[in-house]
């Protein structure tokens, strides 16, 4: 059995390729969810980091069941010391996430590693330092699975500025949410655009729309059902980059052939 490993920075973040995670589950391959962090930092400011992080676990392990995946595995709980991260502390915790993806690496054998790139897809430096310790952790492991990015090209960005024009009352809510809790993102979501020619691969997830949907709906306490992560799940297509791909390498799926 194939088996693909999905490193996320936040619950929710597998809304940029939950297309291409139901759509590898739906062909058999065995789908694993590791977060690094519970998104402590995505309430209010007044609220209990440590219960929002309760609250996003659950809502990402319900996601994950409706894109089929076979299990989450949440890093955050095995570190005690600081069990709330606040965006700009991810780099005290780092080092033992990355030995944690190396273990997993090394226990699972995926064929498929998907993560973030060093674009962090909106820059968030949590994403791109989670990114960073996969790559590292893919090779400190020994292993060599094709080890994709994930990345907005014109496309993607075009499907979800197109969903958001088509859903002002939407914005308008995340915006008034932005202003309780700027942390959350810009007011107008922001991404790093990767020209087209960097893209080496483009995933038709058009059959897997719905369930995409239904899956961000999941995250209620994001914006989930109805809310801004409806946007994130607009693209038909989801893109990445394949490392150490020969150039002009263009391919219509992350698993193997
Ligand atoms: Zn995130």
């Amino acid at each position: 059995m194939s088996a693909l490993l999905a490193v996320l920075a936040h619950p929710d973040d597998e809304t940029t390729f939950g297309g291409t995670l139901a759509r590898c589950a739906a062909e058999g391959v065995d789908v694993t969810i590791v977060c690094a962090t519970g998104g402590g930092g995505g309430g209010g400011p007044d609220e209990n980091p440590a219960a929002i992080i309760a609250t996003r676990q659950v809502e990402l392990e319900a996601a994950a069941r409706v894109l089929g995946a076979a299990r989450v595995v949440h890093l955050e709980r095995t570190w005690g010391a600081l069990p709330c991260l606040r965006r700009g502390n991810y780099h005290l915790v780092a080092r033992d996430h990355e030995r944690a993806v190396e273990r997993l690496v090394r226990d699972l054998r995926p064929d498929v590693v998907l993560t973030f790139g060093n674009d962090g897809v909106t820059g968030h430096e949590t994403h791109v330092a989670v990114g960073a310790l996969t790559r590292r952790a893919v090779a400190a492991s020994g292993l060599t699975p094709r080890l994709l990015e994930v990345a907005y090209g014109p496309a993607q960005v075009a499907g979800v500025m197109a969903w958001i024009d088509a859903h002002p009352d939407c914005l308008a809510e995340y915006q008034e949410a932005q202003l309780r809790n700027p942390s959350i993102g810009p007011p107008v979501p922001e991404f790093v655009v990767v020209p087209e020619e960097a893209i080496t691969t483009v995933v038709d997830v058009t059959a897997f729309l719905d369930v995409k949907r239904r899956a961000a709906a999941c995250h209620l306490s994001q914006g989930g059902g109805g809310g801004i992560l409806d946007a994130f799940s607009a693209p038909t297509a989801e893109a990445f980059v394949l490392a150490g791909a020969a150039p002009g390498t263009r391919e219509d799926h992350v698993m193997p052939r």
